[in-house]
């Protein structure tokens, strides 16, 4: 049993569990929430992005094994058949999903694991892993959201107005249910990206010290 942390030096064995987090990132589309979930992977280190499987259509802005697993419908049955997801929901009509396997893999290795999932899907693993840290991004304001998300030229008015309707929505799940530890205004992105990094260090620690030793 270890009884310092790793930074004195301690060597982590491939078994090694007490380090390992979950992190789940959630906000609305147009938030900003990919942006700062990489700046967050990229400055921790022993941080690993959990892959999705989804099965909605690849844009020529995703890579197939970076963004997502691109599967169709009747494998993702499969998957759901076989329960191998940790959590899975249906997004905007599409279905996306955690492969639970992955996930306890690379937690057993004492690896932060990152999930940037819905509310809804949020809700599931938090029922399953109590210990996962929650995060929800939040726009400075809903008139501010809006403007993102018309500013993004990506799709029609129509469609903004049911995805600014869908964000209304998952911001009032989010605060109601009791998933996320922190809320964090993307007003500045880089300011939410340090902010983001600085909870979740903080959360690390607190979790690595429940088996460790607690600060004198
Ligand atoms: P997009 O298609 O724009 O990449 O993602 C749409 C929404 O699906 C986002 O809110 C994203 O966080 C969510 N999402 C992506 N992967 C998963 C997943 O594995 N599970 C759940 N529940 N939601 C996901």
């Amino acid at each position: 049993m270890a009884d310092h942390p790793p930074e004195t030096g301690h060597p982590r064995l491939p078994t090694d569990t007490d380090n390992g987090l979950l992190l789940i990132i959630s906000g609305p589309s147009g938030v900003g929430k990919t942006t700062i979930t990489r700046g967050v992977e990229r400055s921790i280190p022993g941080s690993v992005f959990s892959v999705s499987y989804t099965t909605r259509a690849k844009t020529e802005a995703d890579v197939e094994g970076v963004d997502y697993h691109f599967i169709d419908h009747d494998e993702f049955q499969e998957l759901i058949d076989q329960d191998a997801f940790l959590e899975w929901a249906d997004v905007f009509g599409k279905r996306y999903g955690t492969r639970q396997k992955w996930v306890e893999e690379q937690l057993a290795r004492g690896r932060l694991v990152i999930l940037e999932i819905d509310v809804e899907g949020a809700k599931q693993v938090k029922a399953k892993m109590p210990e996962a840290f929650g995060v929800f991004i939040l726009p400075p304001s809903e008139e501010e959201l809006l403007r993102r998300l018309q500013s993004r030229k990506r799709e029609s008015e129509e469609l903004i107005q049911k995805r600014f309707a869908e964000a209304q929505h998952e911001i009032r799940e989010a605060k109601a249910c009791d998933v996320y530890d922190r809320f964090i205004i993307n007003e500045d992105l880089d300011a939410a990206i340090q902010e983001a990094i600085m909870h979740v260090k903080a959360a690390r620690i607190a979790h690595g010290n429940r088996s460790e030793n607690a600060p004198s």
